[in-house]
C-alpha cells in the first residue's frame, strides 16, 4: 500500500521557514531516523528553533495558517503514525542545550538545564562533578524536556523529585517560569505541560555526593536494566503504564502475547511490555499489536491497558 500525505505548508509558507531557519527548516523530512523506533511518515516541516524569539515568531505563523504544533525529543517515548506529521513540529534537542551551575550552597548546587540537553549525557556530567540526586535516571535515554513532560523516572525515583524551576514556553500566550509549589507530578504524568507547551529549560537542587560511589551506583542499575530489557531493537521502552496494582508485562505476558509478531514488530520474549521493532517495522504492526494487548488484556482481566508511548500524527490508512 503506498503512503501519501498531504503537507499543509504552501511554497509561500515553505519560503518564510526557508527565509527564518535556512536549514534548520527541513520539509517533507522524514521522521523515523529522528525518533528512537525509527518508524513514522515525514513531517511537513522539522524545526530546529535556537530561542524563544523563534518559538514565538513559529506560534504567529502556525495560528496565522491554522497549522498544528508538534513537540519532539529524541522520539524514546514517541510512536509516529505512517502518515507522518502535519503541521510544524519542533525539535530542541540540537539547540536548547546548555547546562549552568547557578548557586552553591549548603551541600547544594542549583543547575538550570535547557530542555534539548540529554538526559544521559546530564547524568554523566552530574556524576563527573559530584552532585548526586539525578542517579534514579541511569538507563533512561531521551531529552530533558521529553522527560519532565513525561515525569519520566524508574523504581529509583523521577525529574519530579528534583525539579525546583521550570520555565515553559506557551504556543499561545508565550514563556513563563513556574516555581516548585506550582507544579505536580504524579506517575508518568504532571500538571502544567500540554502539548501546547514546551519545556525550555528546568531546574534542579542537586546534592553534593561522592563520584566513585554515585558511577557505580549508574552502572549497576545498568546492568540491572540490560539484564531485564531488550536492548538489542528499538523501541521506545515501556509501551503502557501499570495499572494501578499490576504490571504491565506481567498482564501481556499472561494473556500468551509474549514473542507475537506482526509485520516487522514484535512483542518481546524478554520482557513483554517492550515492542520491538525487529525487522523494518510500520507504526502500524506496532499499533496493531498495542490494540491487541489491550483487547487480551481487558478480556481477560477486566483491566484497561494505558499507553505510556505517546502516538502522534496522521493514520494513512483510516477511512476518510
Ligand atoms: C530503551 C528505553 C528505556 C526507557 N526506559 C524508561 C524508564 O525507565 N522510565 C521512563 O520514564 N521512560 C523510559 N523510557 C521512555 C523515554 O525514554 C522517556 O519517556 C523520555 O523521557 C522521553 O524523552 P524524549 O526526549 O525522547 O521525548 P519524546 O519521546 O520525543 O517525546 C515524548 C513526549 O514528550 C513531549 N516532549 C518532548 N520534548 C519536549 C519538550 N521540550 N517540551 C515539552 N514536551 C516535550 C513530546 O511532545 C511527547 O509528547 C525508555 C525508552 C527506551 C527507548
Amino acid at each position: 500500500m503506498s503512503i501519501a500525505s498531504s503537507s499543509k505548508i504552501s511554497p509561500s509558507l515553505r519560503k518564510q521557514f526557508c527565509e527564518r531557519f535556512g536549514d534548520r527548516a527541513r520539509f517533507d523530512e522524514p521522521l523515523a531516523p529522528h525518533v528512537a523506533y525509527g518508524v513514522g511518515g515525514p513531517a511537513d516541516v522539522l524545526v530546529f528553533p535556537k530561542t524563544e524569539d523563534e518559538l514565538s515568531w513559529i506560534s504567529t505563523t502556525a495560528r496565522e495558517y491554522a497549522l498544528a504544533i508538534t513537540t519532539i525529543g529524541t522520539g524514546t517515548n514517541l510512536l509516529v503514525r505512517d502518515g507522518g506529521i502535519r503541521g510544524v513540529t519542533i525539535s530542541i534537542r540540537e539547540t536548547f542545550r546548555d547546562v549552568q551551575i547557578l548557586e552553591k550552597k549548603n551541600g547544594h548546587t542549583l543547575v538550570r538545564c535547557g530542555g534539548g540537553v540529554d538526559k544521559p549525557a546530564f547524568l554523566n556530567w552530574a556524576v563527573e562533578r559530584g552532585l548526586g540526586g539525578l542517579v534514579f535516571s541511569a538507563g533512561v535515554p531521551g531529552t530533558i524536556g521529553g522527560g519532565i513532560f513525561m515525569n519520566a523516572g524508574t523504581k529509583y525515583g523521577c525529574y519530579g523529585d528534583i525539579l525546583t524551576r521550570l520555565r515553559l514556553f506557551d504556543f499561545e500566550t508565550g514563556g513563563r517560569e513556574y516555581g516548585r509549589n506550582e507544579l505536580h507530578f504524579g506517575y508518568r504524568h504532571q500538571s502544567h505541560i500540554t502539548p501546547r507547551t514546551l519545556v525550555a529549560w528546568a531546574e534542579f537542587s542537586l546534592e553534593d555526593s561522592n563520584p566513585v560511589e554515585m558511577r557505580a551506583e549508574v552502572d549497576r542499575i545498568i546492568e540491572e536494566r540490560a539484564a531485564k530489557q531488550p536492548l538489542d531493537f528499538p523501541s521506545c521502552g515501556s509501551t503502557f503504564k501499570n495499572p494501578e496494582g499490576f504490571s504491565a508485562g506481567r498482564l501481556v505476558e499472561k494473556v500468551g502475547l509474549k514473542g507475537r509478531s506482526i509485520g516487522g514488530a514484535q512483542i518481546s520474549t524478554k520482557h513483554a511490555n517492550f515492542i520491538l521493532n525487529k525487522n523494518h517495522a510500520r507504526a502500524s504492526d506496532i499499533l496493531d499489536l498495542i490494540q491487541i494487548a489491550k483487547t487480551e488484556v481487558y478480556s481477560k482481566f477486566g483491566v484497561q491497558l494505558e499507553c505510556e508511548v505517546v502516538v502522534v500524527g496522521e493514520d494513512p490508512y483510516a477511512q476518510k
